[in-house]
């Protein structure tokens, strides 16, 4: 047990910068209160990850040093007076600065001081996250020496003094935020809110207020800005003038602002406003979704799966290119290429349909990755007559919607707008690599054709919904 004058909810932790960086209430409701949330699969498979890099790195310094599990406090300082080569686990605590860590490693130096050392499965240790969390140790342990890191792409980097303003900034609002009474006032964030654990907890609050950063397109400090003027509610803003609406954080210029008016006025009617009439490319039109895994050994995404739909749009028309693993990744791409020019040859002139940037950017990166620039058919897909046609484009530039997000999820899904539900209604981009885990992971052949199939099956929708899609942009916009 630990000898604590503070309970250990109150302490500053290294993992509580998470939180902090996603946002402050977060992290405020993290210690204040005692939800228990069960970690979804996602996150689960990274944690699981992230332990198999740390055993890792484990089993590189055992074959080095002399490695001691620390089992407390007392015992990690034990060992450090004994001066051990190497503690596992370490726990360190500052009672006075209110701050308790676990290094992953504490590794002697040559000085007889001990050096803090964590395992991380990102390839960079300019994230902001890492920075917090190896300088926390290094305040714990009181010494000039800098903290290593382990990186995921294989790398050992040391970080020093640079990162101690970043340190001073998190540990003064931490205990800023631990003597606040009540929950921090923020906004709303649709890429944060969404994912975090404490949803349910805050968006009745954000709805109840009309809180402005609800709509697509207005953050959080345009809202800030926009109360300091008298607008606050969603109500006001969508009845507010746009010749007199003052700029705000990203909400500047006409053109934005407008559109942001109609969000509003969207949201509280569920009206769809056409700004514009949707042009859509002439040609036969070939649907297209990847699914690629960003957690290979080696952190470069290998697309497991190119799927496509062609005419007559029919679930038989679904057509893939499936790879067992990372070590089919170049034999997939070529397959892919192949598999573009068969539909040239077949259906020009081609559209190839796609949601979003992410298939266009993964060709690139796949061609980068092969040093295929000057191949054909990459310049045909990558060039100025492009086949590649991004749906999202013709939807955000066209159309407002009664949306928080313009995922293709959150239009296809919507019952008033394309309708269109997925036969598995939990599957999701990170509920595929999940699968694809768990398929990596299987060793019985039936289990493993069965989760090609949920994943298959997955991709299909997507591909039939990109379609479906296109049909609802065709039958009312055009
Ligand atoms: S739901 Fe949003 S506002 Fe609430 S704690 Fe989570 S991220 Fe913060």
């Amino acid at each position: 047990m630990l000898p604590l004058n503070k309970p250990a909810q109150k302490l500053i932790k290294p993992s509580d910068t998470i939180s902090w960086i996603s946002c402050v209430r977060r992290v405020w409701l993290d210690k204040h209160q005692t939800g228990d949330f069960e970690v979804n699969a996602f996150n689960q498979l990274l944690i699981d990850i992230g332990l198999e890099h740390e055993a890792a790195m484990l089993a590189k310094l055992q074959n080095q040093y002399d490695v001691h599990k620390a089992n407390s406090v007392k015992h990690t300082h034990a060992l450090m007076q004994q001066g051990v080569a190497v503690i596992y686990q370490a726990r360190l605590l500052d009672e006075q600065q209110g701050l308790i860590g676990h290094p992953d490693f504490l590794i002697r130096h040559a000085s007889g001081q001990y050096q803090p050392a964590d395992a991380k499965l990102s390839q960079s240790e300019h994230k902001k996250s890492i920075q917090i969390q190896l300088g926390l140790y290094r305040r714990l342990l009181d010494n000039e020496l800098p903290a290593i890191v382990f990186l995921g792409d294989g790398r050992t980097v040391t970080l020093g003094d640079e990162i101690n303003p970043l340190v001073d900034d998190f540990i003064v609002s931490m205990q800023e935020l631990l003597s606040m009474p009540q929950q921090p006032a923020v906004h709303y964030s649709h890429s944060k809110c969404r994912i975090c654990p404490y949803y349910t907890h805050c968006r009745p609050q954000f709805e109840a207020k009309q809180d402005l950063s609800l709509l697509y397109g207005v953050h959080g400090s345009a809202a800030s800005h926009l109360a300091k003027v008298g607008i606050s509610t969603i109500s006001q803003f969508a009845s507010s003038d746009l010749e007199t609406l003052p700029d705000a954080p990203y909400l500047k210029g006409s053109k934005r602002k407008h559109r942001s008016i109609l969000q509003a006025k969207s949201y509280l009617t569920g009206e769809i406003f056409q700004l514009n009439k949707v042009e859509l490319p002439e040609g036969t039109w070939v649907h297209f979704d990847i699914e690629d895994n960003p957690l290979t050994p080696t952190r470069e995404r290998h697309v497991y799966l190119w799927g496509f739909l062609a005419p007559p749009y029919n679930k038989d028309n679904f057509e893939a290119i499936w790879t067992d693993d990372e070590t089919e990744d170049y034999p997939g791409w070529l397959d892919f290429l192949t598999k573009m020019d068969g539909y040239r040859a077949q259906y020009a002139p081609l559209v190839f349909a796609h949601y979003s940037n992410h298939e266009r950017s993964t060709i690139k990166k796949y061609a980068q990755r092969y040093a295929m620039q000057n191949d054909a058919t990459v310049q045909w897909l990558l060039g100025h007559d492009s086949p590649l046609f991004d749906m999202q484009k013709p939807v955000l530039n066209n159309l407002v919607l009664p949306l928080q997000g313009y995922g293709l999820k959150d239009i296809c899904k919507h019952p008033a707008l394309v309708n269109f539900q997925w036969e598995n209604e939990e599957s999701s981009a990170q509920w595929s690599v999940v699968q694809f885990s768990r398929f990596l992971d299987a060793t019985d052949a039936r289990e493993k054709q069965r989760l090609k199939a949920e994943i298959l099956g997955y991709n299909r929708d997507d591909v039939i919904a990109t379609r479906k899609l296109e049909e609802w942009l065709r039958h009312h916009f055009m």
